[in-house]
């Protein structure tokens, strides 16, 4: 019998692609980067989304720290354009986690999705990898805060999913037991290989393709093909 459903915000209900790109192209005209270097938008954001995505693995495994990653992602990605300025990319940093809240799209289907499972009688709960001054509040300013019973960032004991401990530390705030909750994300490591480690069902929001399976892991493309499965 299910009763808790655990997300993953970034990509999986906030949708951190579509409001990166769209601070991320603010900053770059504000900063004229374009007249200033001759690099095209679309050439940086390639490269940053590289960077960013790797830079991100690594926390995962443990190799670098949050501080690590907020000093190189921007300092890496002007460098694969031989732009060598630490202040630069200091200055971008920081605008970029402040500005980024100014978006707040969610995933399609999400807030029909919320509705739907609240309906239901499911209790929900956030459990994030993202850093802990941002989760609640991407939460709050894109209106979905009230669906969760219990939101969790990573940050707040500094281990990060697929690491169990911190599903344990999410369990205990939300007095739920892995046998009677889901887990719903569309990082297949960190999301999915961390729930079914944590002895947990989940479904795995498969956005690109990427075709991973296991068994307990229902696998869908869109927020919409939830409803089926709860
Ligand atoms: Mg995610």
């Amino acid at each position: 019998m299910i009763k808790h459903l655990f997300f993953d915000l970034d990509n999986t209900l906030w949708d951190h692609r579509k409001n990166a790109k769209l601070t991320l192209t603010d900053l770059f005209k504000r900063e004229a980067i374009e007249e200033t270097y001759g690099v095209k938008f679309e050439e940086f954001y390639q490269e940053y989304y590289t960077v960013n995505e790797n830079l991100w693995a690594k926390i995962r495994e443990g190799s670098i720290d949050k501080a690590y990653l907020r000093t190189h992602r921007f300092l890496d990605t002007f460098r694969a354009f031989e732009i060598e300025d630490a202040k630069l990319a200091a200055s971008f940093e920081n605008q970029f986690l402040d500005e980024i809240l100014y978006y707040n799209e969610l995933v399609p289907g999400a807030f029909d999705l919320l509705e739907y499972l609240t309906a239901k009688g499911y209790e929900m709960h956030i459990l994030s990898n993202g850093f802990e001054e941002v989760t609640a509040r991407k939460c709050e300013l894109s209106g979905i805060k009230s669906y969760f019973k219990t939101i969790t960032s990573a940050d707040e004991i500094e281990i990060r999913k697929p690491d169990p401990k911190i599903f344990q530390w999410a369990f205990d705030k939300s007095q739920a037991t892995p046998e009677s909750s889901i887990y719903i994300g569309d990082d297949w490591i960190a999301d999915i290989e961390g729930a079914l480690g944590f002895g947990m069902r989940a479904i795995y929001f498969d956005v690109f393709e990427d075709r991973y399976t296991a068994p307990g892991v229902e696998v869908v493309r869109s927020l919409e093909e939830i409803h089926s499965l709860l």
